[in-house]
């Protein structure tokens, strides 16, 4: 024990060397709160060895902090006593390519005698890795990034909730290459700080809505890749207010429109096999792998309360907006909730599955701690795969759906939040602690905008993430 906090500190100090050399001076650790916020502490880059031995306090009571920075109460949390430790991960600690000065490091909670909090988000992610490998399984995750860009106010921007005129920097159409040609220096910047920062693109593209992007970042371990959407999130905020843009990574921009989605993807590894390249089972699909998926699929219900946190999360799930609002799954259907994503048969990685419904609201720690939590609670309770549908059940009629079986997932947070208090393997996993966190948040959410107009919804959280 002693010996490996010797090491550690070393090593800490060898890094904040190295930072300093490189003419970084300040390392901002984040978390990210029930809320979906990144909040942060920072550090002058000399201090990291210090804050990596002994953490950087910060309160437990942002556990219950809304969206909006208003504050309310759990049964264990709230209240201006106590205080935590942020400890930054080492291993993450990234030199930020469009912040000149600062590196950036996620950060694990512990209380003040060095025990795990038992609300921290980023150690739920982890033990529900730990878990599905003391199941033999390993899990790749990756999100997707969507985002809308603006130019930024000339003067001062709106007051929170204050509608907007949106002036957005590039005209051309959905998905057209006019887009990337009106925005290809800022495009390009976007592409070089995730490079050079260690992030492995993917691909980018213009979206459906009014300046809409999406950018996307190669698999990783659950952790990693929550990590890796935080980064993504921040990089692409900073490269945007140095084009004197501005990114709103919000469930809904403008009500009505097409929103923001935060797909989650994610394939499953037993021995370093793929589980989705079965020979000879229907869609490639191991028994594990049907079973994991099948639990995904039921517990999407109370998932949503998870993926989908904030009122203005139910302003972007409307039917035909690829958002997969129906609780369903399809082989490459846009519209199921969960869709299956075969790839080409020689593709090691094609094999995978995507959740739609989730957007970036959620806090990405607990949606992957959630998500795994379900799937082996579908392994353990020989969960299966129904039927697929194909199409897009928005255009069936009320009977046909019936008929097939397909529900539609809550159309609410109060829904939503209801189903996740009545999960009992949500509630096993996640704890008492952090479970009743979650929830206390979400009721606080509905609250707050229970009187509020859509437009108003969409305006005042349009910047919050
Ligand atoms: N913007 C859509 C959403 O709200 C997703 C579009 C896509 O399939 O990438 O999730
Ligand atoms: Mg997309």
């Amino acid at each position: 024990m002693g010996s490996r906090a010797a090491e550690q500190r070393q090593e800490a100090r060898q890094l904040a060397a190295r930072l300093s050399a490189e003419g970084v001076r300040n390392v901002a650790l984040t978390w990210v709160d029930n809320a979906g916020i990144a909040r942060v502490k920072t550090v002058p880059a000399e201090r990291l060895a210090a804050a990596a031995e002994r953490g950087v306090g910060m309160s437990p009571v942002f556990d219950v902090f809304t969206s909006d920075d208003a504050i309310t109460a759990s049964d264990h949390l709230g209240g201006p006593d106590g205080d935590l430790r942020l400890f930054p991960d080492l291993e993450r600690v990234t030199t930020l390519a469009a912040q000149p000065g600062w590196a950036w490091a996620p950060a694990d909670r512990y209380d003040q005698l060095g025990l795990p909090h038992p609300a921290c988000q980023r150690q739920f992610a982890r033990r529900m890795t730990e878990r599905a490998a003391a199941a033999g399984l390993e899990l790749r995750m990756g999100f997707e990034t969507e985002w809308v860009v603006t130019r930024a106010p000339a003067g001062p921007p709106a007051a929170t909730g204050a509608d907007e005129p949106l002036d957005y920097p590039c005209t051309g159409p959905a998905y057209g290459m006019t887009r990337v040609v009106e925005l290809s220096d800022y495009l390009r910047d976007v592409t070089e700080a995730l490079s050079v920062q260690g992030v492995d693109v993917l691909q980018l593209h213009p979206e459906y809505a009014p300046g809409q992007f999406e950018v996307t970042t190669a698999p990783a371990d659950p952790v990693r890749a929550a990590d890796d959407v935080v980064l993504v999130r921040e990089t692409i905020r900073a490269v945007s207010v140095r084009h004197g843009l501005r990114a709103s990574f919000a469930p809904s921009v403008v009500a009505g429109q097409v929103g923001n989605g935060c797909h989650l993807h994610l394939s499953l590894y037993r021995d370093g096999t793929s589980l989705h390249r079965t020979h000879d089972a229907q869609w490639g699909l191991a028994p594990d792998a049907s079973a994991f998926l099948g639990g995904i699929l039921g517990a999407l219900p109370a998932l949503l309360a998870i993926g989908c946190p904030s009122p203005a999360s139910y302003l972007r799930l409307q039917p035909s907006h690829w958002a997969g609002v129906y609780q369903c799954w399809g082989v490459e259907n846009r519209e199921a909730a969960l869709r299956l994503i075969t790839g080409a048969p020689d593709d090691p990685d094609g094999g995978h599955a995507e959740v739609k419904t989730f957007d970036a609201a959620a806090n990405p720690y607990l949606a992957v701690g959630a998500v795994i939590a379900a799937g082996l609670h579908g392994i353990e309770s020989a969960t299966r795969l129904p039927e697929p549908q194909t199409g897009d059940p928005g255009v069936l009629g009320v009977r046909e759906r019936a008929r097939r079986g397909i529900v539609r997932l809550p159309a609410t947070l109060t829904e939503a939040a209801d189903r996740l208090e009545k999960s009992a393997p949500l509630y096993e996993a996640m704890g008492e602690v952090l479970h009743g966190a979650v929830l206390a948040v979400r009721r606080a959410e509905e609250a707050h905008f229970a009187e509020s107009e859509d437009d108003a919804i969409a305006a005042a959280t349009r910047w919050r993430w």
